[in-house]
């Protein structure tokens, strides 16, 4: 039924609001047998791939759409290092007024262009990072009057707050640990303040501690200071200066949780992990909790036994070229049954 119909009752929505759905959100929370064994946890990941355009963007921009057009707004904007692209895209399309959108040039996952492009936003590749195109994307709102429905719009960290009360719905219970990727840093906050909601409303006892990864690369939460030029194959969170930085410490600091940094490499082996002992693909920030946890498991700083809750972030399929560049490639054969034959006794 969609994020604003299913959790009308804690989100600011009114009869005024327009019935903006996609069905996003309602996302699986997958245990993880095999990955859970290999780290003596118990492990679940929240799928947020299966939202309409394939990443949790959706649960926030839902809400940002609906009440840009409640404020009578006729035009959205954003900067992205893709997902909020394609999902303002799509629901800007779906909703008949046009889109604009900001990126790294060259720096976005295929997917996420081809994306952007088919729901019919107008594209713009800055040639600068993520941090200058939210600068730029900011300025021009401000000089047209767009809907800006990036993460600084407050409508969207709260519309994501659902993906907390998923977890707690479906758990009975918050997690011992909730790990999950951070770029621009208001998921983490949003989930933050999703679970403290559920806390005061009685839904759950206890709170998580709040995991927060970030790339080796892309860690200013960890090292505490902004980083003048991200890099990391990790795209969606290749990102200098949060916006959100400050919830997030507060998040982190208040749940007694931490931030921690994963290599590109760490990053790439978990993704691979996830997938093939998970059965699940997830794009590589998605699993920078996942490189964490193996992190901390190596280190002896995984708790035996505790309930942890990742989110994965987006959809493998978003970035193909960087799954394509770790994986090998099929096995090639004559249309004859002696060939397939060799390759199945693994001749
Ligand atoms: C946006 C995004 C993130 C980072 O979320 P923040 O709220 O910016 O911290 C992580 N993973 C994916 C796939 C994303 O699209």
């Amino acid at each position: 039924m969609g994020v604003l119909k299913h959790y009308r009752e804690l989100l600011p929505v009114t009869d005024k609001t327009p019935a903006v759905n996609l069905e996003e959100g309602m996302t699986p929370l997958i245990y993880l047998p095999r990955v859970s064994e290999r780290l003596g946890i118990k492990l679940y990941g929240k799928f947020e791939g299966c939202n309409p355009s394939g990443s949790f963007k959706d649960r926030g921009m839902v809400l940002a759409v609906a009440k840009a057009l409640e404020e009578g707004k006729r035009a959205v904007i954003c900067a992205s290092t893709g997902n909020t692209s394609a999902s303002a895209a799509a629901y800007a399309a779906s909703q008949g007024i046009p889109c604009f959108v900001l990126l790294p040039a060259g720096k976005v996952a295929l997917g996420k262009l081809a994306q952007a492009l088919m729901y019919g936003a107008k594209v713009i590749a800055v040639k600068g990072n993520f941090d200058r195109a939210l600068e730029l994307a900011r300025d021009g709102a401000e000089k047209t009057g767009c809907a800006m429905v990036n993460s600084v719009n407050p409508y969207r960290l709260i519309g994501q707050r659902s993906g907390a009360w998923e977890i707690c719905d479906v758990l009975g219970h918050a997690p011992d640990w909730h790990a999950i990727p951070v770029g621009n840093a208001g998921n983490i906050s949003a989930y933050w303040a999703g679970y403290n909601e559920y806390h005061k409303l009685g839904k759950i006892n206890a709170l998580p501690k709040m995991m927060g990864f970030q790339a080796e690369g892309a860690a200013p939460l960890v090292y505490n200071k902004p980083c003048p030029n991200p890099e990391t194959i990790a795209t969606a969170i290749r990102i200098g200066n949060p916006v959100s930085a400050h919830l997030a410490r507060a998040a982190v600091s208040e749940s007694g949780g931490e931030f921690n940094a994963v290599t590109d490499e760490q990053i790439l082996e978990a993704q691979r992990i996830l997938a093939a002992e998970g059965g699940v693909f997830a794009e590589p920030a998605s699993c920078a909790p996942l490189a964490g946890l193996l992190k901390l498991k190596r280190s002896g700083r995984l708790p035996e036994g505790i309930t942890v809750t990742m989110i994965l972030t987006g959809n493998g399929l978003k970035d193909p070229d960087t799954a394509m560049s770790q994986v090998g490639r099929p096995i090639e054969i004559n249309d004859t049954l002696d060939d397939l034959m060799r390759v199945l006794e693994g001749k």
